[in-house]
This record gives structure tokens, C-alpha cells and sequence, in this order.
């Protein structure tokens, strides 16, 4: 429902939060948070019920793993799976390398399960968004896109029917926030050092009014200095900046 990414100087821990708050008038069932720290972990946490029941498990929790400078948050709207703990984004692959969070639906995502499953994968939730955590983690593990988070987010993408908002990040990349989209919304904020992603510019208008609205299939990669737009081909395409130039 809710989707905010950052990287940049500051705690992303708390732009995150502030973006998630921003973004509570749309509604929500679950909210969670997935932190980098750099040094190659990545924190998660999640929790059923309002933004105010993940602030209290952060606080009881709340340690060096959630101190990094990039991130991503998520407000849960569920359509597969109960409104849980277990089925709150962010999810993880089976290694905990790989974090995605999803606005939409994955109309394909039986299929894919099932391809996954084959092949050994342990589900770990009823979700549709959880099969990306693990395809991502397959192409970025192996083949064209090995060692890639931005074209094996594209890989994924291609790969996906439906509408989704997808943002992705990677214990080995911590530096990066990578995002899809199709057929739901995702703005870019552009600010000194740092960068943003949101489903909505209110997540970010506090920090920047610099933005970029990404086109339909499109890919944007985010760090502290910039960003990169593509396809789903992972090539380059032009952006259309604007200014946010009015008051919430
Ligand atoms: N389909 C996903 C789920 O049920 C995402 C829902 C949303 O847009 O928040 O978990």
C-alpha cells in the first residue's frame, strides 16, 4: 500500500518511519522496515496492526542493525495471505541477503511458487510478494545477471504479470535501493547525498520537492548520489524531473 526507500547521510531508520507515517491516511493492515548497515546485514522487522506495534518492536530491538544509512518501509494492503506477522513485507529469500517489499498483486505468482518449489525453495509466507524475494535471489546468485541487484531486479520484472510497485535491496549491495514498476505508482526523490522512493511524493517533501516520476516498466536504482532509470531491458531511458511546487 505504502512504499518509502532511501539512501543517503542520514538514519534511514527514521526517514523511513516518517515516510511510513505520511502515508498512513491511505490505510494499511501490517507495517515493516529492512535496514543496511554496510557491513552486510540486513535488519528486518515487521509486525500485524498499526505503524505504532513496529515502533515498539523496533525500540525493544532496536540495535547497531538498524543504525544504517539505507533502507526501505512498507504499509500492508493484504490481498494473499492474512494480515500477519509472518506475511507483513519486507520478505526475505531463504539466505536473508534479499529484501523486497510490493505494492499490488502478482496475478502470475502461482505459477511461479510452484517453479520455486520444484526446485527447493521452503515458502515462508502466503503471500504473492514473496516469490520475488526468492527470484531475485536466483538471479542475482547465478547467470546473466549475477552480481547485478539492478538488472536482476530487471530479470524479475520481466518476469512478473500484474501490477506491482517492487523495491529491492541486497546485503551485498547496501549502498542501493532498486525499484520496479508497473501499472502502480513510484516517484523518485532527488536531494544533496541522499535519494528517495516512495509510492506517493508526501514520504519525501520534507527532505526534497526535486522529483522524477518513473514511466510504466520502468527500473530506478538509487544511492547516495544518484540514480539510474531504465526499462525492463536495463537500458537507460530518459526522465521527466519536476518540482513538487505544492503544499500538503
Ligand atoms: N499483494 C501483496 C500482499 O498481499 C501486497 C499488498 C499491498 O499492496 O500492500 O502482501
Amino acid at each position: 500500500c505504502g512504499i518509502v526507500g532511501y539512501v543517503g547521510h542520514r538514519q534511514a531508520l527514521d526517514v523511513v518511519l516518517n515516510g511510513l507515517r505520511r502515508l498512513e491516511y491511505r490505510g494499511y493492515d501490517s507495517a515493516g522496515v529492512a535496514l543496511l548497515d554496510g557491513a552486510g546485514s540486513l535488519a528486518v522487522e515487521r509486525a500485524a496492526g498499526a505503524l505504532s506495534n513496529l515502533e515498539k518492536r523496533l525500540a525493544e530491538v532496536e540495535d547497531d542493525r538498524f543504525a544504517g544509512n539505507s533502507g526501505m518501509g512498507h504499509t500492508r494492503w493484504a490481498t494473499h495471505g492474512a494480515p500477519t506477522d509472518r506475511n507483513a513485507h519486507p520478505h526475505r529469500d531463504a539466505s536473508g541477503q534479499v529484501a523486497v517489499v510490493h505494492n499490488g498483486i502478482i496475478e502470475n505468482f502461482a505459477v511461479l511458487r510452484a517453479e520455486l518449489e520444484a526446485a527447493g525453495v521452503e515458502m515462508t509466507s502466503d503471500t504473492d510478494t514473496e516469490t520475488a524475494a526468492h527470484l531475485v535471489a536466483a538471479a542475482y546468485a547465478d547467470g546473466p545477471t549475477a552480481g547485478d541487484l539492478s538488472a536482476s531486479v530487471c530479470a524479475v520484472a520481466r518476469r512478473l504479470e500484474g501490477a506491482f510497485t517492487l523495491v529491492v535491496t541486497h546485503a551485498a549491495e547496501p549502498d542501493k535501493v532498486v525499484a520496479a514498476r508497473r501499472s502502480s505508482p513510484l516517484v523518485v526523490g532527488v536531494g544533496e547525498g541522499e535519494h528517495f522512493i516512495a509510492s506517493d511524493v508526501a514520504a519525501f517533501i520534507e527532505h526534497t520537492r526535486d522529483a522524477v516520476e518513473l514511466g510504466q516498466d520502468q527500473v530506478v536504482t538509487i544511492t547516495r548520489d544518484g540514480y539510474r532509470v531504465t526499462d525492463f531491458n536495463d537500458v537507460e531511458v530518459e526522465t521527466k524531473p519536476f518540482r513538487v511546487d505544492w503544499d500538503l
